[in-house]
């Protein structure tokens, strides 16, 4: 039986009850925010979709604060391959280092999605192309800060944040974060700590503390064609020499470790009675530790060829560390938790294998906490959405966290 039920659950405080029923009375408004996201399509790859995306989002960020006059900083990095990404920064009532809030508004799915995978409410599920990963995240965002800047401006000049807030959403997530790592890394330095308001894990919604490293290869071996039948001894088969690379490569898993090499796509040949000259596989690499990086690179770089007469050319690399559980990590979690706690839920953590740019700033030793978003199934597939239900107490979660972490 789970632990968590074992118990009766805590009981909220009476200043988080007053919260959770203040997100409570504007679950239909949050559901509304992240429907108007979620209907705005934004494929990576798609610069002008993503672009509509980003001016929809800079506008409700900057409207943030109702009639108070903010100096909210709305700002714009122009890329040139793919969407623009898009910077917000609060001011804060404390010279306290800024909270960075992370996120992404591309998704995976092409234009047109939404057709066949409408926005639609049906028991207590909200749908949608990147309703969960992660449309509901930014809408969190949104609703957590609005609510912040509402509790605190009697106490403070012109609805000023507890602290400066800094968020930053990036366009390129689902495709790497080639053009926005630098941007990400070099906020993440300025911060005291980093939420990313990525999916959570599981239906019980708990945070991630702990993400693989992602690395990518691709392994390209050239022979030397010749018909089957006339010449076949003439001919060097590269898929023979790929097939014997793939068995090599599939070995470097190490499951202990939490490394896993997946060789997940091939391509050789060009018909059946020519001995095929090419061949090509795509490898996956997920690592848990940093100091297991050098050694799986090293491996994929050093293959030979077995058969002398074909050549082998590899590309590629790590492409994001892997998000470890260090103490900063831990400690925001704690926090989190207790935050939580005070809000009548236990929360969980968890560690997972895929990767977000959570990564890269808990890479450099910035406290990160993965994970923070909506809660639901289906990231990427037919059926993705999040539990409506769980809305409110996750806004709350947030900007507890961004007061105190
Ligand atoms: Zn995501």
């Amino acid at each position: 039986m789970n632990p968590v039920y074992r118990k009766a659950p805590p009981r909220p405080s009476a200043e988080a009850q007053r919260r959770l029923a203040y997100f409570n009375e504007r679950r239909d408004a949050i559901v509304s925010t992240i429907r108007e996201l979620v209907e705005i399509e934004s494929p990576s790859d798609n610069k002008a979709a993503v672009h509509r995306m980003a001016e929809a989002v800079a506008q409700k960020f900057s409207q943030l604060g109702g009639n108070v006059k903010l100096k909210v900083n709305v700002r714009i990095h122009p890329a040139k391959d793919f969407g623009n990404h898009l910077q917000v920064d609060f001011p804060g009532n404390s010279a306290a280092k800024p909270v960075l809030l992370l996120g992404h508004y591309d998704t995976v799915y092409p234009l047109g999605t939404l057709a066949a995978m409408p926005c639609r409410v049906a028991d207590n599920k909200l749908t949608g192309p990147g309703v969960l990963d992660m449309k509901s995240g930014i809408a969190l965002m949104l609703h957590a800060l609005a609510a912040l800047q509402d509790w605190h401006k009697e106490d403070w000049h012109k609805a000023d944040l507890p602290r400066p807030v800094t968020v930053l959403l990036v366009s390129d997530e689902e495709v790497g974060s080639d053009s926005s790592r630098p941007i990400t890394e070099s906020l993440a330095k300025k911060a005291a700590a980093v939420l990313v308001l990525e999916p959570s894990y599981g239906l019980q919604g708990a945070v991630k503390t702990a993400r693989k490293g992602v690395g990518g290869y691709l392994v390209k071996v050239t022979g030397k064609a010749a018909h089957a039948g006339l010449d076949f001894q003439k001919g060097v088969n590269a898929i023979l020499e790929l097939a014997r690379q793939i068995e090599k490569i599939s070995g470097f898993t190490e499951l202990k470790k939490g490394l896993t090499v997946n060789v997940g796509i091939v391509s050789g040949g060009s018909r059946t009675n020519v001995v095929p000259a090419e061949a090509a596989a795509q490898v996956d690499v997920r690592i848990a530790r940093m100091k297991d990086a050098a050694g799986i690179d090293r491996k994929m770089h050093s293959l030979r060829a077995f058969n002398r007469k074909c050549k082998i050319e590899i590309t590629g690399g790590i492409n994001r560390p892997p998000m470890e559980r260090t103490a900063g990590v831990a400690a925001l979690y704690v926090q989190a938790a207790a935050i939580a706690r005070e809000l009548g839920w236990k929360l969980g953590e968890a560690a997972v294998g895929g990767g977000s740019d959570g990564n890269f700033t808990a890479g450099l030793g910035i406290p990160t906490l993965d994970g923070l978003g909506g809660v639901g199934d289906g990231a990427h597939a037919p059926h993705e959405h999040i539990l409506i239900s769980e809305l409110p107490r996750r806004a709350a979660l947030i900007a507890g966290l961004i007061e105190l972490c």
